[in-house]
């Protein structure tokens, strides 16, 4: 069984920090651990062993034995789907204790996690469950006297490196698929967030995953990272992070052995309000879109255009609700925000509101940090933010929106797309030929419609441009975790 037992918080225990490899609990080849902080604080929380390349060996030595030898490629699809619904009712079970885990290690609010993030996991799980005897290939008609088929097989041994603002969901994300399809899993969870993640792991092995299928190290990025990016023994890897770091891992899989990529990046989403709109919905929508997780969200609504008839009455408002956001500790059930996720986030947001100041965007709401410990920062607005503006170019990844005019459909769409990233768009509108439009010019990979943030395991989710390569959730999220292989026989005459 797992390691240390620190009683920290007097709400929940932190059990798991060290490596999963091979079914065991191990320290580090080097012995070294890194500390996860409480972003309420800025204290440690715990001490985790740190993965590093040599780390990495072993875990794709385990998970590639797995694959080829281990009882996991011989067991009936269905009862891989079995593992995952148990692992998915343990984690039921564990609801309570993983959201006290989250929040404390990530600084999202305790109800949130437990209204949000674990029953989508757990929705993810049960989803992939569900797919692990239905992954079929087809008859296809070839001419000539022959048999043909294809087969979808499991693509084989696959890092996954995944991000700290949704942890749990992230993991979720990765390794229903991979696991629904057969493949065996190298992850490495995001330095900040590893708890919830090595939580998961002891939850693997309760519900009797075969040794080797899942392997979790915790580490750095251009440590552990890097090794499972450049790793000769991994044919594919999917990542989930910033746009910069994407480009890293695709140069890394080029010049290594070509694995297969699969990346979820950054977003600068356009969210768009046209005056016909229910504004109470839009702004309240347009709220949430940008706000909810601290602003953390690859898919924040971080380019909010509003319609030139509608603006003021939109700012106007739109700060007030901002005013009204309450920020505070994570486990106040009133908080609606918690802190950033580390000090390194924290200088980033506030860097970006001072550039916003100089920039000339008018600063309308916050702008400032809350208190003097932990990682707090005001729900900040900025009106008059023009295009060419840093903080209407960059991903900000915290609580800072930014409001923009337009004239009409054709500028709003021109201006939406003149952006490298593509993830998601939304557009606020009763008219059903406006909605259209937009939802089929807009370069993103989700359109949202009087609506935001809409998730479900069964919805594919990921990036045109360079938010990312493929495409996560449901069937084609799916399809990224198998090989086709075709199948020709030669019939007797
Ligand atoms: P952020 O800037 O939001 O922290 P990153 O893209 O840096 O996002 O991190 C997302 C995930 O990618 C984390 O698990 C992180 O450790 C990992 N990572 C960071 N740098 C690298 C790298 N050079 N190679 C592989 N993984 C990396």
């Amino acid at each position: 069984m797992a390691t240390t037992t620190a009683a920290l918080d007097s709400k929940v225990a932190v059990r798991a920090t060290k490596l999963l490899i091979n079914n065991q609990w191990v320290d580090s080849v080097s012995g070294k651990t890194f500390p996860t902080v409480n972003p309420a604080t800025g204290d440690e929380i715990v001490r985790v062993a740190e993965a590093d390349s040599a780390d990495v060996d072993k875990a794709v030595h385990a998970a590639r034995a797995a694959f080829e030898k281990g009882p996991w490629r011989k067991m009936a699809a269905a009862e891989r789907g079995n593992l995952l619904h148990k692992l998915a009712d343990l984690i039921e079970k564990h609801a309570d204790e993983l959201a006290r885990l989250e929040s404390l290690d990530n600084g999202k609010p305790y109800h949130v996690a437990k209204a949000a993030d674990l029953p989508l996991t757990i929705a993810c799980y049960r989803y992939y469950a569900g797919w692990a005897d239905k992954i079929q290939g087809k008859t296809i008609p070839i001419q000539g006297d022959y048999f043909c088929y294809t087969r979808h097989e499991p693509v084989g041994v696959v890092g996954q490196i995944i991000p700290w603002n949704f942890p749990l969901l992230m993991q979720a994300w990765k390794l229903g698929p991979a696991l629904a399809a057969g493949n065996t899993v190298v992850l490495k969870p995001a330095e900040q967030t590893p708890l919830t993640a090595l939580r998961v792991g002891e939850l693997l092995l309760e519900a009797g995953f075969p040794a080797g299928v899942v392997n979790i190290l915790p580490g750095y990025g251009p440590t552990a990272g890097a090794a499972i990016a450049w790793h000769h023994g991994i044919d594919k890897v999917a990542f989930t992070g910033s746009t910069e770091v994407g480009h890293l891992i695709m140069e890394a899989a080029a010049k290594s052995n070509l694995k297969r990529v699969t990346l979820e990046l950054g977003g600068k989403s356009p969210n768009i309000v046209f005056a016909d709109a229910d504004l109470d919905a839009a702004i309240e929508g347009a709220h949430f879109a940008l706000f909810f997780n601290q602003g953390q969200c690859c898919c924040a609504g971080s380019r909010l255009f509003v319609e030139a008839k509608a603006y003021d009455e939109f700012v106007e408002k739109s700060v007030a609700r901002a005013k009204q956001r309450k920020v505070g500790d994570p486990f106040d059930a009133a908080s609606e925000q918690g802190p950033q996720v580390d000090d390194v986030q924290f200088e980033k947001v506030m860097s970006y509101i001072e550039a916003g100041k100089k920039d000339g965007a008018s600063l309308l709401a916050g702008g400032n940090r809350v208190g003097n410990k932990g990682f707090f920062i005001e729900p900040t607005v900025f009106a008059d933010v023009k295009d060419g503006m840093k903080i209407a170019q960059e991903e900000i990844f915290g609580p800072v929106m930014s409001i923009l005019k337009f004239k009409d459909i054709e500028e709003v769409v021109e201006r939406s797309n003149r952006t490298d990233y593509g993830l998601a768009a939304a557009v606020w509108t009763r008219d059903i030929g406006k909605a259209y439009s937009v939802a089929n010019s807009v370069r993103a990979g989700t359109v949202w419609v009087n609506c935001y943030d809409v998730f479900d395991a069964a919805a594919p989710f990921g990036g045109f441009k360079q938010s990312g390569i493929g495409r996560e959730l449901g069937e084609y999220g799916l399809q990224q975790y198998t090989e086709v292989k075709t199948v020709t026989v030669k019939l007797p005459n």
